[in-house]
């Protein structure tokens, strides 16, 4: 079975002590690890401290971005292995804010899902059509390429190890969010894409997040649904106690 997987994209935000001030209120509120996997992905500057503040509370740390390259003369770049050496299990690639913004490819997103996976990082890709896209039908063509050129080249056991977002741009941090089952067909169409290239094994495997305005009145909706294991949390994650009611939507 898949174990879901529920994370907070702080983006943006927080500086060092506003991320300390978080982990401490969170951890005073009793919440439940055991049923989904739980991570933070707080600002790189943030990351050793936070990867500190949370040992021992069952929370992952993850990163926003990252270079694929090991090392090199890449200014402004931070590479897997650093995101590693500061604490980190995880990394966000190819979030619609940095394709949109920050001109990344399906391509990059590619490099960048290899050298993870390569450094023994968990990618959380995510993929996701805009309003103009979907209104005009495209949502499957958009998303099955985005898959498609995320994942190419890699082996079926390593996709089983990564995690697909599925984040509508229209959704994100606008307070509309993709009807359940809306949600729960496109994750069912990139599962099946999955199964396309890979084979229904590991189509079984990959666990599936949705994202965007998740809040703790509709998480519990959103995870019902079968194609759905996780999501992934932007403003609803920068306060510790409306974070901690998603983590306890059950
Ligand atoms: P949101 O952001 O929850 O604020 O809509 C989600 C995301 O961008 O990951």
């Amino acid at each position: 079975m898949r174990k879901p997987i529920i994370a907070g994209n702080w983006k943006m935000h927080k500086t060092v002590r506003e991320s300390l001030d978080f982990i401490r209120e969170l951890r005073e509120i009793k919440f439940d690890t055991s049923k989904a996997e739980v991570v933070v992905c707080p600002n790189f500057t943030a990351l050793h401290e936070a990867g500190q503040a949370l040992a021992g509370s069952g929370i992952g740390l993850g990163a926003q971005n990252m270079h694929w390259e090991k090392q090199g003369a890449y200014t402004g770049e931070v590479s897997p292995a650093m995101l590693q050496d500061a604490g980190c299990r995880y990394v966000i690639i190819g979030h619609s804010e940095r394709r949109q913004y920050f001109a990344e490819t399906d391509q990059g997103v590619n490099h960048k899902a290899k050298a993870a996976l390569q450094q023994g990082l968990t990618p959380i890709l995510c993929v996701g059509e805009t309003l103009e896209e979907r209104e005009a039908g495209q949502t499957e063509a958009v998303v099955g390429r985005q898959v498609k050129g995320g994942l190419e080249g890699l082996e079926s056991g390593q996709v089983t190890q990564l995690v697909i977002a599925y984040e509508p741009v229209w959704a994100i941090g606008t307070g509309r969010t993709a009807s359940a089952q809306d949600a729960n067909g496109v994750c069912a169409f990139i599962r099946r894409t999955v199964a396309g290239i890979f084979g229904q094994d590991s189509a079984a495997k990959v666990r599936i997040q949705y994202g965007g305005s998740v809040k703790a009145d509709n998480i519990a909706e959103l995870m019902d649904q079968p194609d759905i294991d996780g999501a992934l949390v932007g403003g609803a994650s920068l306060d510790a106690a409306a974070f901690a009611k998603i983590i306890n939507y059950r």
